[in-house]
């Protein structure tokens, strides 16, 4: 099991913990459902995986209010509490690095989207998991926002 492995000569040992981290990037993770469930609840309609700026694809939109969400894995997006800090292992300082390269990614994209007149909303995974209807009501209190800065509302 734990065989320690240097991979390809990029200094990457190969750990349980990395191999369960590989498909991070998948669609359709469960804190994903979990929320978009919450939000649907609150009588929110939301469209998947919509493209709100160049190489940045939100994980949903509410299309009528302009607004992006994005449900960020803690491990990959550095959450505060379960981010790249709190590991510990052989590639820790690697891990360090990519997430914060990530956070940038991230950073950047939200200000792209926000450029294209998207309002992004950012919610951690472990947000989801610990209290999912507050994190839909943080939509849904965005959506008055938006209504009241001029877009009808039937
Ligand atoms: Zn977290």
């Amino acid at each position: 099991m734990s065989k320690a492995k240097t991979s390809a000569g990029l200094g990457w040992i190969r750990t349980a913990e990395g191999q369960h981290l590989k498909g991070r990037r998948s669609r359709d993770t469960k804190p994903e459902i979990t929320l978009r469930h919450a939000v649907h609840g609150l009588g929110l309609r939301y469209r998947l995986h919509r493209q709100v700026a160049p190489r940045c694809t939100a994980d949903f939109v509410l299309p009528r209010h302009r607004i992006a969400v994005f449900v960020d894995g803690c491990f990959w997006h550095g959450c505060p509490t379960h981010g790249a800090s709190a590991f510990r292992g052989p590639n820790a300082e690697r891990w360090a690095e990519k997430i914060a390269a990530n956070k940038a990614r991230d950073q950047r994209n939200t200000a792209a989207a926000e450029e294209a007149g998207w309002t992004v909303v950012r919610v951690w995974e472990c947000e989801v998991r610990t209290a999912p209807e507050r994190a839909a009501l943080r939509i849904l209190q965005l959506t008055s926002r938006a209504r009241d800065d001029g877009t009808r509302s039937r």
